[in-house]
């Protein structure tokens, strides 16, 4: 018997629970616990089959790991936000209870993002004999295995790597974000810094920009260089990588209203004070925006994320691409949300299987990559999200 709980009930967390639901061989049993109970009650109803739900503040560690102690659940899936991280592998160790995220942590009050904070817990996890799996959503996550998945199977050498992240969908509002606002603000706005020649190189944020042309007839979008977390464990686990570098797409009506938010200092995270009481200037901006996890009726279009590698095989150069293409809808019509929570969702689904079926149960704290590739890579063709390979794909990126 295994047993999930399931912590965070936002656009992300409704995926998890859905995808696990379909499952009831390897997620017998689910918990889904979230900080606002109504939010877990309403996905809950969705669901077709019984799951339970629970009020949590992952923020109190004694209280989640009394929770976690009483639950005895196997798995932990963290789909709360970033700010949580380690508060929930604390009382995952406390309450002995393997863990999974889909976000690297970053302190509230610093838009920062890295993996130290995380790495540091690699012993307590290793001598607790649990797993802690880092970053399982698509990017990081499905990226970092697409990663690995074409350096062990197309290549002897990898030699530079741009992760390509197109979201050709349209959900009619001047601006919304696809994920939590106050995080993906934070990522978009943050320096841009990618690998090159054994560092990472700093450069204005959104200030490298090309265009790309999708596979399948996706279109052709602007993609804009920036930084993301995943380059940071890659490029430590493939020492062989020159350059390593991660892409966005955005519309000229998301960066005309960022860029005028940002002018008017709407984007800050330090606290202001208002009327007498002390407010974050994002998150006001949060609550004034369209909550990601209504987008769902109303986003139309594809997302497009992949990989292209360049390297040697055999003595010869090449290139390789491997993505995945979602279409919002068809996520909308199986699990009611968009393609980005559901590109998420399904795997950091996947990666909890296989950390129930043991294929990915390690003690220590580890990252996508430095798991076996292949079972995730044939449960992405099977759960929702099928991936394509295509060998020299003529490409000219920056
Ligand atoms: P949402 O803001 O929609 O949902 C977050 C949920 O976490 C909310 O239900 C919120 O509760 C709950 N929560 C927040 N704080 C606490 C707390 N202290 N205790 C318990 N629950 C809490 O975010 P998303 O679903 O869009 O994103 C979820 C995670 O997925 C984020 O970490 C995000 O960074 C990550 N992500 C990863 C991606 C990837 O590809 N790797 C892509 C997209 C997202 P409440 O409802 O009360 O606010």
């Amino acid at each position: 018997m295994s047993k999930v709980v399931i912590i965070g009930a936002g656009g992300v967390g409704g995926v998890v629970t859905h995808k696990c639901a379909q499952l009831p061989d390897v997620f017998q049993e689910i918990v889904l616990a979230s900080r606002t109970e109504s939010k877990c009650r309403a996905i809950a109803e969705q669901v077709p089959r019984a799951i339970r739900t629970a009020p949590i503040d992952a923020d109190n560690v004694p209280e989640l790991s009394a929770f976690l102690a009483s639950e005895k659940p196997d798995l932990v899936i963290n789909v709360a936000l970033p700010y949580q991280d380690l508060h929930i592998m604390d009382a995952c160790l406390n309450a002995g209870v393997h863990y999974l995220d889909t976000a690297n942590y970053e302190p509230p009050d610093t838009a920062r993002f890295e993996y130290s904070w995380q790495w540091a817990y690699r012993e307590k996890f290793e001598k607790a004999g649990l797993t802690a799996l880092l970053g399982s959503g698509f990017d990081p996550g499905a990226t970092n295995v697409f990663t690995a998945y074409l350096a062990r199977h197309y290549f002897d050498e990898i030699h530079t790597l741009d992760i390509i992240d197109v979201n050709g969908g349209e959900h009619g509002y001047p601006f919304a974000t696809n994920f939590n606002p106050e995080i993906n603000i934070r990522e978009v706005t943050a320096e841009c810094r990618h690998w090159e020649d054994g560092r990472f190189v700093a450069t204005p944020a959104m200030s490298t920009r090309q265009s790309f042309a999708c596979p399948e007839g996706v279109g052709t979008y602007n993609i804009y260089r920036m930084y993301h977390e995943e380059l940071e464990s890659l490029a430590q686990n493939f020492p062989s990588l020159k350059k390593a570098q991660f892409w966005m797409s955005f519309g000229d009506s998301y960066l005309k209203h960022l860029e005028v938010l940002q002018n008017v200092g709407m984007t800050g995270i330090e606290p202001v004070a208002f009327e007498g009481r002390e407010i974050v200037p994002i998150q006001f901006l949060k609550a004034l925006l369209p909550d990601p996890a209504t987008l769902g009726p109303r986003t139309r279009g594809k997302t497009c994320i992949g990989c292209v590698v360049t390297g040697v095989k055999d003595g010869k150069e090449k290139t390789a691409y491997v993505y995945n293409i979602k279409d919002h809808q068809d996520c909308y019509q199986e699990v009611k949300s968009q393609a980005i929570s559901y590109t998420t969702g399904v795997p950091a689904m996947i990666g909890a299987k296989l950390i129930l079926e043991g294929k990915w149960r390690r003690p220590g704290v580890w990252n996508m990559e430095q798991m076996d590739p292949d079972p995730f890579m044939e449960d992405m063709n099977k759960h929702g999200l099928p991936w394509t390979v295509i060998e020299d794909p003529g490409f000219n990126l920056l």
